[in-house]
């Protein structure tokens, strides 16, 4: 039994230090990336009154190091497969930086716009732009709830908006504040590398992103991602939320926002 009785996320870390998310019914459960140390993890399930064996999958957005670099550990700890498309397994296993090969019984192929259920989650991968071998955001399906995931979002595509429109709960990411990046001490090579249509999406595109695609079915929008040198959690909320107030959307009555910290548990959420 999880002592949680509906359907709850939860964030363990959200950023270049390890992300690693968990989205659990009363019944099972899935985690959404492994960036996050194995220890930490363990103490943040048993914290949390977490049932080990209620999860019964891994799925990984990209093969960038804070999403995967305990992906490995976490699958032979758990016994559980991983999930990813086939390119981003593929960079995973050629990246001679990244410690440690998931099992190959436990790899496990995702197709894009594939449907895919997993207990009780139907989940659908689809293409979203940043500078890694491939990257996917997902939809996921649970009972009433369209859950949707974007991490390190080169630019919104037709595909990320597409999820917007149909989501009722989105994980979104709000990486930097132009301001603070342009005038930071990033050197002028590594903030194109940010800006540039594979990197990261802004606090300004993210909120750009949800006002073109808002719908009165949304409800819960969480900013992930935040960088630690370029942005702020007060300030990716209060920018976020400012212009959506802006536009007519009612945030904190009909629509709640909140931000994922970087090095630290958030939640749980209720969805
Ligand atoms: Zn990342
Ligand atoms: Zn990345």
């Amino acid at each position: 039994m999880s002592l949680f009785p509906s359907t709850i996320f939860l964030s363990f870390g959200s950023g270049s230090c390890g992300n690693c998310y968990y989205l659990g019914t009363p019944d099972s459960a899935i985690l959404i990336d492994a960036g996050v140390g194995i220890r930490k993890l363990g103490k943040a399930f048993n914290d949390y009154g977490i049932n080990r064996e209620h999860i019964k999958a891994i799925l990984l957005t990209h093969d960038h190091a804070d999403h995967v670099k305990t992906a490995a550990k976490i699958s032979k700890q758990l016994n559980v497969p991983v999930y990813a498309i086939e390119a981003v397994h593929a960079g995973f296993l050629a990246n001679k930086y990244i410690p440690g090969k998931i099992d190959e019984a436990h790899r496990q192929i995702i197709e894009l716009g594939k449907p895919l259920q997993i207990a009780d989650f139907c989940i659908t991968a689809f293409p979203v732009p940043h500078d890694s071998t491939a990257n996917v955001g997902y939809t996921i399906t649970t009972g009433d709830s369209v859950f949707s995931l974007m991490t390190d979002v080169g630019e919104v595509t037709p595909e990320v908006s597409q999820a917007l429109q149909h989501s009722t709960h989105v994980v979104l990411e709000a990486n930097y504040d132009p301001e603070l990046l342009r005038t930071g001490h990033y050197p002028f090579i590594l903030q194109e590398r940010i800006r540039n249509g594979r990197g990261h999406l802004s606090n300004h595109q993210c909120a750009q992103a949800l006002i073109q695609n808002y719908h009165p079915a949304l409800r819960h929008v969480w900013l992930c991602h935040l960088s630690g040198d370029n942005n702020t959690p007060d300030l990716a909320h209060e920018t976020v939320q400012s212009l959506l107030s802006a536009s007519n959307i009612p945030v904190g009555t009909d629509l709640q926002l909140d931000v994922l910290q970087r090095s630290k548990t958030t939640g749980p959420f209720e969805l």
